[in-house]
C-alpha cells in the first residue's frame, strides 16, 4: 500500500532532471534578452562596441541580472542597449540566433517562437530584410546543431515593432513578406515597449493590414498596465494572443469563501481561449507580482484560462523554461500533468499551421510526457 502510493507520487513528480527532459513550448522569448554573457563580451570585441560595464563574462552575467533586479527602469533598459548594441552585424545576428536555438533545445524546448525588432538592428548598415534573413539563417543553423547533439527543436520568428516608434506598418509588411521562408520562418508579429502612453490602438493600421492578410499577431499588453490595455489589444486591435496579459487578474474577484467571480473582460479572455503568454520571473522583476507563490498563474491555471509559461528575457531574468517550471513546481506543487497541460496550451496557441501543431502535441509532447511518467515502472 505504502510502496504503491509512493510510486504514484514519484511517478509524476517533476525532478529538475525530468523538468529539463520534458518537452516544452515557448511562445514569448526576446532574442536580444537571451544572449550568453560570453557572447556579449566576444561580440563587443569583434564589432568594436564600447561601453560594456564588465568585460569578464561571469561578472557581466551578474551585472545583467542585478540591473534587471534593481527596480530601476533606466537600468533595466540599459541592459538591452548593450545586447542590441552588439547585434548590429550579420555575423552577430546569425551567431546569437543560432545559440538561442541551441540553448533552448538543450533545455528541452521542442518548439519556440522567438521575437525581435528588426528596426533595432540597423545601426551597422543592415537593411530590414538583411536582419530578418540573418536571424533566420541563425535559427536554422541552431536547429541543425541541436539535431547533431540529439535534440529536436523548431524555431519560428515573430517580428516586433516598437510601440513608441512609427514603423509598425512597415514591420507588419515585412513579417508578411517573410512568412513563407523555409523551416520555421517568420510566423507572426508583435508590438512591444512601454505600455503607458503608447496604447496599441496607435498601431491599428498595422493590425488591420495583418488581418486583411490573414496573418497572426500578439501584443504586449497587461504587463504593468491594466485592463484597458488588454481590452484595446483584443477588442480594437484583434490580437490572437496577449503578451503577458497578467493584469487580467484585476478583473477577477476571489471571495473569502473561495468562490470566484469573473468580470466581462476576464470571462471573454477565458471563454474565447485567448492565450496568455505569462512570464513569471520577468513579472517578479517588473513588480507585477511579489513572489512566485503569489503570481496570478496559480489562479489562472485553476480557472482554466489558456495560460502558458514563458521566459521573456533569459539573460536578464537569469532563467530558462526549466527554471520557470522549477519555480512553479516549488510554489504550486505542479506535477508532470500540469507541465503537460501548460505545454499543450502553448502548442495549441502557436502560430504555425493546425496540422503541425496537432502533430507536435500528439507525436512529440504527449509521448514525451508519457515516457517521463512511466519511468517509475522500470526503476
Ligand atoms: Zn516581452
Amino acid at each position: 500500500m505504502t510502496s504503491q502510493s509512493t510510486a504514484k507520487t514519484t511517478a509524476k513528480t517533476p525532478t529538475p532532471d525530468r523538468i529539463r527532459r520534458a518537452p516544452k513550448v515557448l511562445l514569448h522569448d526576446h532574442l536580444d534578452g537571451g544572449l550568453r554573457p560570453g557572447t556579449v563580451v566576444e561580440l563587443a570585441r569583434a564589432t568594436g562596441y564600447q561601453g560594456l560595464p564588465e568585460t569578464d563574462a561571469d561578472r557581466l552575467g551578474v551585472w545583467f541580472r542585478q540591473a534587471a533586479d534593481s527596480g530601476s527602469l533606466e537600468r533595466y533598459l540599459e541592459t538591452f542597449s548593450h545586447t542590441v548594441g552588439v547585434m548590429q552585424t550579420r555575423d552577430a545576428l546569425v551567431r546569437v540566433a543560432a545559440e538561442c536555438a541551441e540553448d533552448l533545445a538543450e533545455d528541452g524546448v521542442v518548439y519556440a517562437e522567438v521575437r525581435y525588432a528588426p528596426e533595432q538592428h540597423l545601426e551597422g548598415g543592415l537593411s530590414l530584410e538583411e536582419v530578418v534573413e540573418a536571424v533566420d539563417e541563425g535559427f536554422r543553423e541552431g536547429e541543425r546543431r541541436a539535431r547533431d547533439n540529439g535534440h529536436r527543436i523548431r524555431v519560428g520568428a515573430l517580428l516586433t515593432a516598437m510601440r513608441h516608434a512609427a514603423r509598425s506598418l512597415e514591420i507588419a509588411e515585412l513579417a508578411n513578406r517573410y512568412r513563407d521562408l523555409g523551416g520555421g520562418g517568420v510566423v507572426g508579429f508583435d508590438i512591444a515597449g512601454a505600455e503607458a502612453g503608447y496604447p496599441p490602438t496607435r498601431h491599428l493600421d498595422a493590425f488591420e493590414y495583418l488581418k486583411r492578410e490573414n496573418n497572426h499577431f500578439t501584443i504586449h499588453a497587461g504587463e504593468a498596465f491594466g485592463l484597458p490595455s488588454i481590452w484595446q489589444a483584443l477588442q480594437w486591435c484583434g490580437a490572437d494572443r496577449l503578451g503577458h496579459g497578467v493584469r487580467i487578474i484585476d478583473d477577477i474577484q476571489v471571495h473569502e469563501d473561495g468562490t470566484v467571480k469573473l468580470g466581462r473582460l476576464a470571462s471573454y479572455v477565458r471563454d474565447k481561449r485567448i492565450p496568455l503568454e505569462l512570464c513569471p520571473s520577468s513579472n517578479l522583476q517588473t513588480g507585477a507580482a511579489d513572489s512566485y507563490a503569489e503570481h496570478p498563474i496559480g489562479l489562472l491555471r485553476r480557472l482554466h484560462f489558456r495560460a502558458t509559461v514563458n521566459t521573456d528575457n533569459r539573460l536578464m531574468s537569469h532563467t530558462s523554461m526549466s527554471r520557470e517550471f522549477e519555480h512553479l513546481v516549488d510554489a504550486f506543487g505542479y506535477t508532470l500533468d500540469d507541465m503537460q497541460w501548460f505545454s499543450v496550451n502553448a502548442m495549441k496557441s502557436a502560430f504555425i499551421p493546425f496540422d503541425e501543431r496537432l502533430a507536435m502535441i500528439n507525436d512529440v509532447i504527449k509521448p514525451g510526457y508519457a515516457e517521463l511518467k512511466s519511468e517509475w515502472l522500470f526503476q
